[in-house]
């Protein structure tokens, strides 16, 4: 129901865009899949990813001789479902914490701005809700406001966070976290880190010393490395992504704010290039907003 709502511009753009390129046409031509095309770029799911949909469609369409354009929407359906599928992650509960890592190790790496400390907030609410005992850590020691927030978020769900002063080394917050985590007993450890792209090797660099610096505390560590981008920005969460991708291991992704934009469809595109499970998605700004990502859901709500 949030989906559905969340999804809402999106689908609505896509629908009337849709209908006006099938119009009084009763079968899938090449005209009709030359619109498709655009419109599947113009909703943000990338140049190859729309490309390999189209071709797929187009191999369908000869295989059975005719498709009619009633058919187009299960068919597109189906195919986006199928693509979506083969980058599915395993926990399709999305908030189920593996029995043994214990901590279950999050570390969660983004742009300023995207929502990584929301996510993190609604991420630890979900766990604390399963009775699970959850320690953020506040890496991002940049930005005063992220500390702020992230300290916020712990007090509002009942997670305890650990930070030191502004500036200090991030490596060092979120070995202490980790470090905290194993000493309180924690299920889960969700580290913040700041999301820096101005330079690319700096940016390496600080994702690798972190990520060294944990596996200090206990091997394997950090479990997962969650990328968060921001749906809204379309190609430049894209963009992002190949950055991040790049600079570091990342194990899942989460794409925020797709409530109130009609690029939606970009999780399509992203799914598709980076093989990466998409993981959560965010639409909106409350706890009950941040959704483990299920392909079939999300197809049906943004297509209908
Ligand atoms: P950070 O700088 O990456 O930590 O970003 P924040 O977590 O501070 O989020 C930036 C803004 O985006 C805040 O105002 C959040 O409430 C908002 N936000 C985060 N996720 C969502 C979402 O899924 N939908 C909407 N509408 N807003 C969101």
């Amino acid at each position: 129901e949030n989906l559905d709502k969340g999804l809402e511009k999106t689908r609505g753009d896509f629908f009337s865009k849709l209908s006006k390129a099938v119009a009084g046409k009763s079968k899938v031509d090449d005209e009709v899949l030359d619109n498709l095309e655009e419109i599947l770029v113009t909703s943000d799911v990338g140049v190859d990813t729309t490309l390999k949909i189209i071709e797929r469609i187009e191999a369908r369409a000869e295989r059975d001789k005719y498709v009619t354009t009633a058919d187009l929407n299960r068919i597109l359906h189906e195919e986006i479902a199928g693509l979506l599928a083969e980058n599915q992650s395993d926990d399709v509960n999305g908030f189920t914490v593996p029995e043994d890592k214990k901590p279950y190790v999050i570390l969660v790496v983004g742009v300023n701005g995207v929502g990584k400390t929301t996510t993190i907030g609604k991420l630890a609410a979900k766990y604390i809700a399963q009775n699970k005992k959850v320690v953020l850590g506040a890496a991002d020691t940049f930005r005063a406001a992220a500390v702020d927030q992230l300290k916020m978020w712990g007090e509002r769900v009942g997670a305890e966070v650990v930070s030191k002063g502004m500036n200090t080394d991030p490596s060092s917050v979120a070995f202490d976290a980790v470090k905290v985590g194993i000493d309180s007993g924690a299920d889960v450890v969700i580290v913040d880190t700041a999301g820096r792209l101005h330079n690319k090797v700096n940016l390496m660099n600080e994702l690798s010393k972190i990520r060294r610096v944990m596996e200090k505390v206990i091997d394997g560590v950090p479990h997962e490395v969650l990328l968060v981008l921001d749906g809204s920005t379309g190609q430049n969460a894209v963009e992002q992504a190949r950055h991040f991708t790049k600079a570091t291991d990342v194990t899942a992704i989460a794409v925020t704010k797709l409530d109130g934009t009609a690029k939606g469809g970009v999780v399509i595109g992203i799914s598709d290039e980076f093989k990466i499970p998409v993981k959560y998605i965010g639409v909106g700004e409350s706890v009950d907003h941040l959704q483990a990502f299920n392909k079939m859901e999300f197809v049906e709500s943004l297509f209908g």
